[in-house]
């Protein structure tokens, strides 16, 4: 039998108009935007695959939520609904909101770490590493070796390596490792899951130590249906129950809901521990607000409630893996290099395989990026060396996939436009910078091309 086309599990409401551009329009663009292709305007961009962070389409459920929204200072409807739903699916004791992923972070790193204290994660996230660097710990990447490698398949490359985990602990001394960090699915190295089996063994490790072990679980439900997918065992239990079993064993965890949330805005940070809930409403309450809005406002509460749901239904999860695969594999077919296998919300281009011409200090990953929006309007990011500096393992651009946006027409035209580039890629040159902040410096870089570069006046 052959099997039907995974098609987008709704249907569509309301449309928003997205913007055609010429060359040279572009071209000018890209100048003004010192090639850093998060200064453009939105407006100038025809398919943004920049980030699938709070860009996603609400649902009629989630809009109908919205006006439901208790906008009470304190003890509101809403925040009963959002602990609920956020309870039903994460099992911690303590539900705390922030605006986002890396108010949930900063909070918790400011109450957990000190100086010197080392922080292991299978890999961090940008945000995550340089809020562990901020409070003066050391964050440490404890990927399996099969994870680096952008070409090899292994269904769990999210995987952290559990014996380098030991030996770390054994060097360090568990004093100074105040927790440990699993990220699900692993954002920065390619958006792959990690296994079930992997959290038992990390979470063994922990207990042994009596270390905390947190999770990073802004893509908590793709990772669950990885598992469903990939490993034995897991083939009829729902993601919600997979979801479960995974946090049943931490004891706490940091989320952005602008990703598996399926709202714009919003996160949270959860603990079982009282001692250390308390503290972290009380820096809630200093910067984010009281500890039954957090950052945000009760409608937000009462999306992302719903959407934390949402997100885990069987036919949404189907399609949204099987759309991230399609355009993964269409390009990989015709020879480019990509992260394997497909992960949940990206795919990820190796960009020194792509442009093996561009040395690692003319950021090929950058210029990468750049012809793709040169070409067709389309904007993603370098997971690279811009990103990351020397802590960078691989030169990736991550092409991440909004959440029930884009259609398989729009999937296709961006095949297209990558392999045009695929065709003249040697005609690629590198970047160098003319600007840099001191933290999170590919927000705001400034770059020009190096041959344009070496012409300037001293
Ligand atoms: C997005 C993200 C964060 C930070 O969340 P924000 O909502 O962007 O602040 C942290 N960790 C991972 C893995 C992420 O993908």
């Amino acid at each position: 039998m052959r099997t039907r086309t995974v098609i987008e599990p709704f249907r569509i409401k309301s449309v928003e108009p997205i913007h055609w551009t010429t060359r040279p329009q572009r071209e000018a663009l890209l100048r003004a935007a010192c090639h850093n292709l998060f200064q453009l305007p939105a407006d100038a961009v025809l398919v943004d695959l920049l980030t699938d962070s709070g860009t996603g389409a609400m649902s009629t459920r989630q809009w109908a939520a919205v006006m439901e929204g208790d906008e009470s200072y304190a003890g509101s409807r809403s925040f009963d609904r959002f602990r609920d739903s956020v309870r039903d699916i994460f099992g911690f004791r303590h539900v705390i909101p922030t605006h986002q992923g890396r108010a949930a972070e900063r909070i918790l790193f400011t109450v957990m770490c000190r100086k010197g204290d080392v922080v292991p994660n299978n890999t961090h996230f940008d945000t995550t590493r340089a809020n562990v660097e901020f409070v003066g710990a050391e964050a440490v990447d404890l990927l399996i070796p099969e994870g680096r490698e952008p070409g090899l398949r292994h269904p769990f490359k999210g995987n952290m390596d559990v014996e380098a985990l030991e030996n770390l602990i054994e060097r360090v001394g568990r004093e100074r490792v105040p927790l440990v960090m699993l990220t699900i699915t692993n954002n920065s190295g390619g958006g792959q899951p990690v296994s079930l089996e992997n959290v038992r063994a990390v979470s063994a490790v922990c207990r042994r130590h009596s270390i905390p072990l947190y999770f990073d679980a802004c893509r908590f439900a793709e990772n669950a249906y990885l598992i469903k997918l990939r490993e034995a065992g897991y083939e009829e239990k729902t993601p919600k129950e997979i979801a479960r079993e995974i946090f049943g064993y931490g004891d706490g965890c940091t989320m952005s809901a602008k990703k598996d949330g399926l709202a714009n805005i919003g996160g949270f940070l959860c603990t079982n521990d009282d001692t250390l809930a308390q503290q972290e409403k009380n820096l809630l309450i200093l910067t984010e607000g009281y500890p039954t809005y957090g950052g945000l406002a009760g409608r937000d509460l009462e999306a992302v409630a719903v959407g934390l749901q949402e997100a885990l239904q069987e036919d949404y999860l189907r399609y949204r893996i099987a759309s991230t695969a399609y355009l993964g594999n269409h390009i990989a077919a015709e020879g480019v290099p990509i992260v394997q296998p497909p992960g949940g919300h990206a795919i990820y281009i190796d960009a020194r395989a792509f442009l093996p011409h561009i040395p690692q200090q003319q950021f090929p990953g950058v210029a990468l990026a750049c012809e793709f929006y040169l070409e067709g309007g389309i904007r993603s990011v370098e997971i690279g060396t811009l990103m990351f500096g020397e802590a960078a393992k691989m030169y990736l651009v991550r092409l991440a996939i909004p959440r029930r946006v884009y259609t398989q027409s729009h999937i296709d035209y961006v095949v297209e436009v990558i392999l045009e580039v695929w065709r003249h890629r040697e005609q690629v040159r590198g970047l160098q910078l003319t600007y840099e902040a001191p933290f999170l410096r590919h927000f705001t870089a400034r770059l020009m091309p190096v041959e344009a570069a070496a012409t300037q006046p001293a």
